[in-house]
């Protein structure tokens, strides 16, 4: 079991990287009552009395911040957080993708408010930040209606934002790739964003295409966040599908621009090329609009109907070697870990008819591996391109799915594919203080007199993960201790026992 540490401690002979940027240097620091109290040049602490930490030379770096979590319910069913506070996250911001399950009606919460009570009271390991969803907030409003809302729906949509916010929300995120947000027009959520001005808030996007139409979609992300605080934040930017990589330079060139014409904009990136999805997003146009496609493959003309679409994509079809499912329902477990040309042969079936069958048994997810390498890394040595993992909190432990490796890896792999373009504590900057910045985040992301003390201490040059999509949920290594709010989250020595400090952080 973790100890419990006492309200003042200190860290002797840490390399201390504050988070801005700045060179690191040698510093003992004193943490009390939950907050960083004092920094001094190493061997100028003489304490007596006082518990101590003898970091020997290891980093010492503001916890990270996990720009973009699918941790909303996550954290209530997991609250130790294994795969996110083993590699350092201290905190996530959840309700990406325009679906914020902060908001929806639940038993025990239905608004920020009642969610962050009911989270407080469920004691999570790490503390959680949570913007609110277009998608979400449409479906509350709408259902999953494929047509423009009303007048009167609009003003709906309107309050319940202005309600999230009002009440901590810390901006808006949209998923236009997906239901219900492929359904709407640029001009409601225009509309919508624009209950974000005055707020100093961002728009955080999930665009309507990060592939065929990726220029097209970051121009309506500039002007749907125009409308709001002029502040952007683009989710796990990419260019997909290998026909569209060199769009990449395009791409670039419209964000440093918009940028330098004054909008604030970032970017979050995960350090792998496979994205982690709904298998059911491989089904072809137009059946990607229906709203549940389980339900419409029950029959089996409807089941014939979507293979026969799948032969008329040609070249434009899924690479099915690259389509790996990783979670799923019980029956399906052999399945996991396999990508659906393997499936195919286990079933004896083609790959488009064994996954309309597994669509037709169940809703799993799947892994998809449509990105280039070589881009991943140029989007990463961006200083505007922040880490976040676009992943839950997974536990060790798991009975049938198993995350995407990024869950566990994200943080360590951000940091060594970065770190071979820029000095350390740049790469740092873009996992803590600059992330926190984006979101208004207080006192965290810093390590600085009177800010909170969360903080991870780490062997830089040991900070790795495994990439294996058959065994990803394993802790990264590398990382010592981790404290939250000035206690102990994580200590490699005892890796599942866990000491649960974290909290919600209301958003100004
Ligand atoms: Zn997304």
């Amino acid at each position: 079991m973790i100890k419990e540490l006492p309200s003042q401690f200190i860290i002797l002979n840490a390399k201390l990287f504050d988070g801005l940027g700045n060179a690191p240097y040698m510093a003992d620091v004193c943490i009390n009552q939950g907050r960083i109290e004092a920094i001094a040049k190493a061997g100028t602490m003489h304490p007596s009395g006082v518990y101590t930490i003898d970091a020997e030379g290891l980093a010492l770096s503001p916890g990270f911040v996990d720009a973009h979590s699918h941790s909303d319910t996550k954290i209530m069913d997991n609250p130790n957080a294994d795969a996110k506070i083993s590699q350092g996250v201290t905190t996530e911001v959840v309700g990406n993708c325009g679906s914020s399950a902060t908001l929806t009606k639940h038993a025990c919460w239905g608004d920020i408010e009642s969610y962050a009570h009911e989270l407080n009271l469920r004691q999570p390991a790490l503390n959680i930040v949570a913007l609110a969803g277009h998608n979400t907030i449409r479906s509350l409003v709408m259902g999953y209606e494929n047509r423009e809302p009303t007048r009167d729906e609009m003003n709906q949509m309107k309050e319940i934002l202005d309600k999230a916010l009002k009440q901590g929300a810390a901006g808006l995120s949209s998923g236009l790739w997906y239901l219900p947000g492929k359904y709407s027009k640029t001009e409601e959520v225009v509309e919508l964003a624009s209950v974000l001005k005055g707020t100093n808030k961002p728009y955080a996007t999930h665009m309507r295409s990060e592939g065929d139409g990726l220029l097209e979609s970051i121009d309506e992300a500039i002007q749907i966040a125009a409308a709001g605080a002029n502040r952007l934040q683009i989710s796990h930017f990419k260019a997909t599908n290998q026909r569209n990589w060199y769009k990449l330079d395009a791409a670039f060139e419209k964000i440093e621009n918009a940028k330098k014409n004054g909008m604030s904009i970032y970017a979050d990136r995960y350090p792998y090329i496979f994205s982690c999805t709904s298998l059911r997003m491989v089904v072809p146009s137009p059946y990607d609009l229906i709203a549940n496609i389980r339900e419409y493959l029950q029959a089996p003309e409807h089941q014939a109907e979507i293979i026969k679409a799948f032969g008329e994509m040609g070249d434009k079809g899924p690479n099915w070697e690259r389509v790996i499912v990783t979670d799923s329902i019980a029956a399906h477990k052999p399945y996991i870990g396999y990508n659906m040309k393997e499936i195919g042969e286990m079933m004896g079936l083609t790959p488009p008819e064994a996954t309309i069958k597994l669509l037709t048994e169940a809703s799993p997810s799947a892994a998809f591996g449509k990105m280039s390498e070589d881009n991943m890394h140029r989007i990463l040595a961006k200083d505007w391109v922040v880490a976040g993992s676009d992943a839950s909190s997974n536990a060790f432990d798991y009975t049938v799915g198993r995350a995407h490796p990024r869950a566990f890896g994200t943080f360590p792999r951000f940091f060594q594919f970065a770190r071979a373009n820029a000095p350390d504590e740049q790469v740092i900057r873009r996992m803590t203080s600059l992330t926190a910045s984006i979101f208004n985040i207080p006192e965290r992301g810093v390590i600085k007199p009177g800010y909170r003390a969360d903080l991870v201490l780490f062997d830089p040059d040991n900070f790795k993960c495994v990439f294996d999509f058959k065994a990803p949920h394993t802790p990264c290594t590398g990382v010592r201790f981790v404290f939250v709010n000035g206690q102990l989250a994580f200590d490699a020595e005892s890796p599942t026992s866990r000491g649960r400090h974290g909290s919600f952080i209301p958003i100004k």
